[in-house]
């Protein structure tokens, strides 16, 4: 595919953008993951997703997803990890590998859980940074 040696790193060039997952327990965490959503939106230039409730796609528990461009990620994960607020965050980068990027090379913040990769395929199109729907007027 490329005349990349097997034992050369992957390229940095590989990631388009990246997710971090804000989980909660609806009926005890919620509104410290409202709080989080809405101090995020204040200070940074994301796309927050939807609500989600219930457990979707490959997630264990509720959550919403913050979408980001790979600029946005040098003052956005320092600062969730100082302000988690006890929730449980995955940050993980968009390649062609969905499954992986999930896996086996994400970060997380606070306590880890599980993550189905069985409901994610090993081949997709890498997600290019969405159009932010944050207006931040606040520093982080
Ligand atoms: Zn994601």
């Amino acid at each position: 595919m490329t005349n990349q040696k097997a034992d050369d790193p992957r390229p940095l060039g590989e990631i388009a953008s990246y997710h971090a997952h804000v989980y909660y327990d609806p009926a005890t965490t919620r509104t410290d993951a409202e709080r989080l959503r809405r101090w995020i939106g204040e200070r940074f230039s994301v796309t927050l997703g939807r609500w989600h409730d219930a457990k979707v796609g490959p997630h264990d528990q509720a959550m919403y997803q913050v979408a980001f461009a790979k600029e946005v990620f040098a003052e956005l994960v320092p600062w969730l990890m100082l302000n988690s607020l006890g929730l449980s965050i995955l940050v993980h980068p968009n390649t062609t590998n969905p499954r992986r990027d999930h896996l086996d090379d994400p970060l997380w913040i606070g306590k880890p859980l599980d993550v189905h990769g069985d409901k994610l395929p090993e081949e997709a199109e890498a997600e290019l940074p969405l159009t932010p729907n944050t207006t931040p007027t606040l520093r982080p």
